[in-house]
């Protein structure tokens, strides 16, 4: 159905330390063209742009492997319902408040295309992790982060609404690959010189459970229920990390 976000695994599985996962790449291309995602032992950060699959690691992004597996991933079959332009330098913090000033709320599950010139952009990227496997905060503060000017490219990403907590990260969460489709990851911060804003409401969500003993087994305790599960959002996306 298009309108439909697809996602496999849960936020909290994540949080709770789920980095491996059944879904492979060719499954995943099937339900969507746009997106963004995790690979199995969170090698790195998932893209997807007009039906093309990146695989970005230590800053850098190929094609993924079609033998590749994800331990989460959200796409769906984008189509813009508007448009946002920008024509002077913005803040991620201001693009924000333009989305929602422009749908109107904050209950609605949005799909968001910038494409543009960027010139601030920050951009992290998270090792390949072996077993034993650390803690989700552990691994986010050994993240490697890239700055980054004056590029062209886009972010996409994902608005949830907040009472989606433990299903789907909320907030916003964008992926990063530039026009050369060679530099890309997980985008902590941004500005953007110019560029359009896209914008597709999601009236549908459908979401697959990981099927494997690990999941099976995995205790969930959300953050309110155990101080030692971090409240993700906060990590990923701090107004500035580590002092800028
Ligand atoms: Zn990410």
């Amino acid at each position: 159905m298009s309108n439909t976000l697809y996602q496999y695994s849960t936020f909290i599985a994540v949080q709770n330390g789920l980095y491996d996962g059944d879904l492979s790449l060719p499954n995943l291309q099937q339900r969507g063209d746009f997106g963004l995602g995790s690979f199995n032992a969170l090698e790195g950060e998932l893209i997807a742009l007009h039906g093309k699959f990146f695989h970005c690691t230590n800053g850098k992004a190929q094609l993924a492997s079609a033998s590749s597996r994800l331990c989460w991933a959200a796409v769906c079959k984008f189509n813009n319902d508007l448009n946002i332009n920008i024509t002077t330098n913005t803040r991620l913090e201001n693009l924000k408040a333009s989305i929602e000033k422009q749908i109107g709320s904050k209950n609605f599950l949005l799909a968001i295309h910038i494409s543009g010139k960027f010139s601030k952009l920050k951009i992290a990227s998270v090792p390949k992790q072996t077993k034993p496997y650390k803690t989700i905060k552990e691994i986010i503060d050994e993240s490697r982060e890239f700055d980054l000017h004056n590029i062209q490219g886009d972010a996409i990403g994902f608005f949830a609404p907040d009472y989606m907590e433990h299903i789907k990260m909320p907030g916003y969460h964008f992926h990063f690959i530039d026009n050369t489709q060679t530099i890309g990851g997980h985008v902590l911060d941004f500005e953007l010189a110019e560029g359009l804003i896209s914008l597709q409401k999601l009236s549908h969500f459908t979401f697959e459970l990981p099927n494997s003993n690990e999941f099976s087994r995995l205790e969930m305790p959300t953050p309110q229920q155990d101080e030692h599960v971090p409240v993700l959002a906060d990590i990923l996306f701090p107004p500035l990390k580590k002092g800028g």
